[in-house]
């Protein structure tokens, strides 16, 4: 039997893929992401399924993952003996509920995820801005050797792991894999967004590969420009402004030319970086 768990994980993915499809999709999977949603909520027990509605109606994220001892959503520290039973929970594929003491959403251990581990910036050093925030140049993959989805996937994530931003490429590359059979990421102009939600400890990471002669992503879209992101649950409401932000950018024939034209790190990264000046703050 399915715990309750990974019921309410799936039922959270899926709200989530839904508000994507509404920020920067062609809206031709509304219906059917609605009513896979309902159909996934009619499924709980009756009070889960309400106590779900009720922290829905304040915030899309209601499954909070706990990380470090901590609701890596609000951040509130948990007292010990929540923190063990919350593993328990998991351990034992029980169906009981924990809830954050301060954000009141549904607490879970989160042991089969990929982490970051990148570098915290120290307060002395100037604070990075626009798309520094989130990728570097060792993140950037000109002229990738994939020629299909999952092969583009693993290339960036690999590239995830040796420039050290997070500890298992192999995870996020089945996670990955997963989201994309739910609803493609591919979308018009040659972009594809490939992503991994719930990968704590540290920030949102986007590590970018180029290939001109296309990347076959879905049966519809081929794919020129492949953005891979590592993202934290609590930024999920960020990252849909970033993706909107970097389709902008890369909307614009110009400025898809001149990443395609690179042909090593240090350019794509310079490209990367004009590109998306202003879209990305
Ligand atoms: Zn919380």
């Amino acid at each position: 039997m399915q715990s309750l768990i990974n019921h309410l994980l799936q039922l959270q993915e899926l709200v989530l893929i839904l508000d994507e499809h509404r920020a920067t999709g062609d809206g031709s999977h509304l219906e059917r992401l609605a009513h896979d949603v309902e159909a996934l909520s009619d499924g709980l027990p009756v009070p889960t399924r309400d106590f779900v509605r009720r922290l829905l109606k304040n915030d899309h994220i209601f499954i909070a993952p706990m990380y470090n001892g901590a609701c890596a959503i609000c951040g509130m520290r948990l007292p010990i003996g929540m923190i063990q039973s919350v593993r328990q929970a998991h351990d034992l594929q029980s169906d009981d509920l924990h809830t954050c003491p301060s954000c009141a959403r549904i607490l879970y251990e989160a042991s089969e995820s990929a982490h970051w581990t990148g570098v915290t910036h120290s307060r002395t050093e100037p604070r990075k801005m626009g798309i520094a925030r989130f990728s570097s140049q060792t993140l950037m993959i000109p002229n990738m050797k994939a020629a299909k989805r999952d092969d583009a996937i693993i290339e960036l994530a690999n590239a995830m792991q040796d420039a050290k931003f997070v500890d298992d490429a192999s995870k996020l590359v089945s996670a990955a894999i997963e989201r994309e059979n739910i609803l493609s990421t591919g979308m018009e102009n040659g972009l594809a967004f490939p992503h991994v939600r719930g990968v704590e400890g540290g920030g949102l990471t986007l590590a970018l590969g180029t290939s001109r002669k296309g990347i076959a992503f879905d049966p519809e879209h081929k794919a020129n420009i492949v953005c891979f992101l590592a993202i934290p649950t609590a930024v999920s409401a960020f990252y849909l402004r970033l993706v909107a932000g970097l389709s902008d950018s890369f909307g614009k024939a110009q400025n898809r030319a001149s990443l395609l034209a690179a042909n090593d790190q240090d350019s794509l990264w310079k490209a990367l970086v004009k590109a998306t000046r202003y879209s990305v703050k």
